[in-house]
């Protein structure tokens, strides 16, 4: 469903240096994502093998800053990673599930500890 608004991203915000990346989208959803959760999380083989459960992998220091971003087609997001690290596409549909802001994500959970996000798709 490439018309549903929650899943067309407006504005991405990603400064140099800091920890979180905010997008915006265009049902008006300010979503919010601390960038060791987009690592922690990154979809490519390479970090979530073929198969299972989307699941979180502990990023070290230099893996959590990211160097550069790029919008592929419409409907994913390739992060590069300070380390080199930019295999992670990031399908629009899966950032809305990642969303991490306080009415998608309540604080009682900790998406770092149950180590597993089977809400998480495949892409
Ligand atoms: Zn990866
Ligand atoms: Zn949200």
């Amino acid at each position: 469903m490439a018309s549903d608004r929650r899943f067309q991203c407006l504005a991405i915000r990603a400064p140099r240096g800091a920890t979180t990346t905010e997008i915006d989208w265009a049902d008006g959803h300010k979503a919010v994502y601390p960038n060791v959760i987009l690592r922690g999380y990154c979809p490519c083989a390479g970090c979530q093998g073929h198969t299972g459960t989307i699941r979180f992998i502990e990023p070290s220091a230099n893996q959590r800053e990211l160097e550069d971003l790029e919008v592929v087609g419409n409907y994913a997001l390739q992060l590069k990673w300070f380390d080199g690290h930019d295999t992670g596409l990031y399908s629009y549909r899966y950032l809305r599930a990642l969303c991490q802001c306080a009415e998608c994500h309540p604080a009682a959970a900790d998406p770092t500890a149950a180590g597993t996000h089977p809400d998480l798709p495949r892409v």
